[in-house]
């Protein structure tokens, strides 16, 4: 696994100056360009179980294209193909690898390094599905996970050991968007051969790039942003190195993942639109958290790009913006407060699965399922999700949700 460590991060397609393009013009093209698909500015949707050859040495020797060729619609075809430059080409990695889904995506991840009696260790604010994965199936199998507070820095030497094979993160995390300090624990991964990866659903690679900081494998929920509008699901698994990749791609195809087509093409399509929507996301979840810490009722909140977040150094050493997904801690809601704050939106959904284009808010739980409790056991967590409507009117629907749980407590304000 050395191969990845030293290497030249590549600089992607250069401009006439010979520098690198802006990530919002690669965002437009990345991907084969149309000349390579016969002028059609986008790629092809192919419909492939099936692919034949000319040849009987042809057929033989197939399996040797399984990483780069179309051999077999499971393993991917143009639009499978296209779609991963373009991923690979935005996170700055060797390349990528896509699947049927974020949750597939992360589990083949950790699947691709670890086996029987391999320790493993995962930053304790890790997305609750990747959490059951990891109980539900490889401790199953003999794999011993250990979580690790997400402010732990290089500390984590403590925790490795020599069977240790993978050091899995997430930030900021899911719920309660801890901030890591990745490239402190990637160089300690790194003295010690061990792999490493990350969920980077939340920055997207337009606004964090952990292969630049030393990660090996970067994976991602293209549901979320990347699709940007609801409607398909799929997974991305981007890699430093030829060897990662090829570990990545293996592990894909033994378990049979496959992308479709479709979501492919939806997924690409959102990628041409993925800077101007992040920008507007970005820009109302601060609005609205500005808003949302003058209500008495608010304790903190939880947007590592706001200065009142304690990630926020890390967040502005490492990451060029913010997506709209945030936290808000309340003062403690009773089960009648909750439903009457959450059941009475006008714009707001109730809904889980975010980077759409519509607002969501959500009430959210993680202290049970955390080793290591971040403080919000004192109140009402709530999620929110930061939509493309105008903020004025989302403030407008807020203002309301407040207004129903002041009305409970006695008709005031409690300043
Ligand atoms: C939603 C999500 C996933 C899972 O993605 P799916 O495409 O829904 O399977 C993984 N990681 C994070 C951080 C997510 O929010």
């Amino acid at each position: 696994m050395q191969d990845n460590h030293d290497r030249e991060w590549p600089a992607g397609p250069t401009n006439p100056n010979g520098r690198a393009w802006q990530d919002p013009t690669r965002a437009v093209h990345a991907g084969p360009r149309p000349r390579d698909q016969r002028g059609l500015i986008n790629p092809p949707v192919d419909r492939a179980s099936t692919i034949i050859y000319d040849s009987v040495e042809a057929y033989m020797d197939r399996h040797q294209g399984l990483y780069d060729e179309v051999i077999y619609g499971l393993y991917g075809t143009r639009t499978t193909f296209a779609l991963a430059e373009a991923v690979s080409e935005l996170e700055a990695g060797y390349a990528t690898v896509i699947t049927s889904s974020g949750t597939s995506a992360i589990a083949l991840a950790l699947t691709a390094f670890v086996g029987g009696d391999d320790h493993l260790l995962v930053a304790d604010c890790v997305y609750g599905p990747t959490r059951k994965f990891l109980t539900d199936v490889l401790a199953r199998f003999g794999v011993e996970v250990e979580y690790f507070r997400p402010d732990i820095g290089s500390d984590i030497a403590a925790l490795c050991r020599s069977n240790t094979r993978l050091i899995y993160m997430e930030t900021p995390g899911s719920q309660t968007f801890d901030m890591i300090d990745v490239p402190a624990i990637t160089a300690v991964a790194r003295s010690r051969g061990i792999v490493t990866a990350i969920d980077n659903t939340w920055a997207t690679p337009l606004f964090f790039k952990p292969l630049a900081h030393g990660v090996d494998v970067s994976v991602a929920s293209a549901t979320k942003y990347l699709s940007g509008h609801s409607d398909c699901l799929l997974g991305t698994m981007t890699a430093a190195s030829e060897t990662i990749y090829r570990q990545l791609k293996d592990a894909a195809a033994r378990w049979g993942n496959c992308a479709s087509p479709d979501n492919c093409y939806l997924v690409h399509r959102g990628i041409r639109t993925l800077d101007t929507r992040l920008e507007r996301h970005q820009r109302t979840a601060m609005t609205l958290i500005d808003w949302f810490l003058e209500q008495p009722e608010v304790v903190a909140v939880r947007y590592p790009a706001h200065p009142a977040d304690p990630g926020h150094a890390i967040w502005k050493r490492d990451f060029t913006g913010a997506s709209g997904l945030f936290g808000v801690q309340l003062d403690r809601l009773t089960p009648a407060e909750t439903s009457s704050f959450f059941d009475n939106f006008s714009l707001f959904q109730l809904g889980s699965s975010w980077g759409g284009f519509e607002s969501l808010a959500v009430p959210a739980w993680p202290a049970p399922i955390r080793d290591f409790p971040n403080g919000e056991a004192d109140g009402a967590l709530i999620r929110i999700h930061a939509g493309l409507e105008a903020p004025q009117d989302l403030i407008v629907d807020l203002d309301a949700a407040f207004g129903r749980v002041r009305a409970m407590r006695g008709g005031r304000k409690t300043s």
